[in-house]
């Protein structure tokens, strides 16, 4: 029997997410994340799916990247996935800036780590962290095929009226100032997702996805390929965010630098890490939110309030660049469980064809399922994300093509 088995891993600065699935039923084997890696309070958690046994926790000093993915070999080889298996197909790696070259999954090789080198000055936070990942993980199987599913692929087939910034052309070139977007595997799979929902083939249809998670971005999908995306050069731009500002009138930060005598950096981390949902109410879990508005806060209504303004702005803007629109998708954490923010998101725009029902809506549950009214012109879906399965799905069908 062939090798089956798909490892997914997604490797951040200081933690590593992995999931081992098998590619026979896309099931489950084992999933885990090692987080707080070059700390002396380093943390694995390790969940063996396939044989239903609980999860274990170990807890101790992960010096880097290396120590971190013997660690995680380790624990699958105490439940005989090692990663010395020969029922071991690829690894599949989240690799979240690939620029313009990368329009579809690839096996790495030395000029494909080159090529993700060169995209750190347009990705500083996350292409080093997947460098690591990458060259560990190839140290420790070199023989395994390893393979790079980026963030941004899924956006590449948007035209250049929706990629390009209306700023002076060459300058933008020379620094390869454009609009990549990001979220893409989240945003393919679900727009895929949707369409099956639907019945239909993923030609078939028009779809905007809202990927509502602490980051968040929406996309206008048509007939399959993505047009337009609300994340840019980064994964700043756009919707209103957990700690992120999202769309910002640029001369906000020359007004901050000039009269607010910040520093660029200060205002990269004002803007990242201090904007969005927390920026404007001190916190950015929705759930914490809802709670606040609840007992009659006025600065968590208002900070719903703007996030869900700018929200329907962009429901808004993908449906004129769509033109048509079949469905409307909400994914990931706020999108798959916050029923207000759905029923906010599309209130009063029923001459749109848009609407949710309000008994469907408060339905919770793990499938993809459709909330507007039987019968609507447009429909409204919650449709749960997967970008492990994604990331698996891709890496197998590759690997199966160049074998
Ligand atoms: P993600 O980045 O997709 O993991 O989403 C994380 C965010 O989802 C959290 O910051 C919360 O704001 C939100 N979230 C998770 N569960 C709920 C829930 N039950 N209700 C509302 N928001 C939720």
């Amino acid at each position: 029997m062939s090798a089956t088995r798909v490892l997914v891993l997604n490797s951040g600065s200081s933690s590593v997410k992995y999931q081992l699935l098998d590619m026979r039923d896309s099931s489950r084997l084992a999933s885990g994340l090692v987080e707080r890696i070059g700390e002396r309070s380093s943390r694995l958690t390790h969940t063996p799916l396939a044989t239903g046994g609980g999860s274990r926790e170990w807890a101790g000093p992960i010096a880097d990247h290396d120590a971190a993915l013997k660690a995680v070999a380790e624990e699958l080889g105490k439940d005989g996935l090692g990663l010395d298996s020969p029922e071991l197909a690829a690894i599949g790696h989240r690799v979240v800036h690939g620029g313009r070259r990368f329009t579809a999954p690839t096996v790495i090789d030395d000029a494909v780590l080159a090529e993700i080198e060169r995209l750190i000055p347009v990705a500083p936070l996350h292409n080093p962290a997947n460098l690591t990942g990458i060259r560990t993980a190839t140290a420790l199987r070199p023989d395994l095929p390893q393979v790079a599913v980026f963030d941004t692929a899924f956006h590449t087939t948007m035209p250049e009226a929706a990629a390009r910034y209306a700023i002076d052309v060459e300058t933008a070139d020379a620094h390869r100032v454009r609009r990549y977007g990001f979220h893409g595997t989240s945003h393919a799979y679900v727009s895929r997702a949707t369409a099956k929902l639907l019945g239909k083939a993923p030609e078939e249809v028009n779809v905007i996805v809202l990927h509502l998670g602490n980051g968040a971005s929406a996309s206008a999908v048509e007939k399959g390929r993505c047009v337009d995306t609300s994340m840019g050069l980064t994964p700043l731009e756009g919707l209103v965010m957990g700690t992120r500002s999202g769309d910002i009138d640029p001369a906000v930060i020359f007004h901050l630098a000039r009269v607010g005598e910040m520093s660029i950096d200060e205002i990269d981390t004002l803007l990242n890490k201090k904007s969005g949902l927390v920026g404007l109410c001190g916190d950015n879990d929705m759930r914490e939110i809802r709670r606040r508005i609840d007992e009659g806060d006025e600065r968590a209504r208002l900070a719903f309030d703007i996030y869900i303004h700018r929200l329907r702005k962009y429901i808004g803007a993908y449906y004129a660049v769509l033109g048509q629109v079949d469905a409307v998708a909400f994914t990931a954490g706020v999108g798959e469980n916050a029923a207000p923010v759905r029923a906010a998101a599309v209130a009063g725009l029923g001459s749109l064809g848009l609407a949710v029902d309000e008994g469907l809506n408060a339905v919770r549950g793990d499938a993809p399922r459709l909330i507007s009214p039987a019968g609507a012109r447009v429909a409204v879906a919650v449709v749960p994300t997967d970008e492990e399965l994604e990331i698996a799905t891709q890496t197998y069908a590759l690997v199966k093509k160049t074998n």
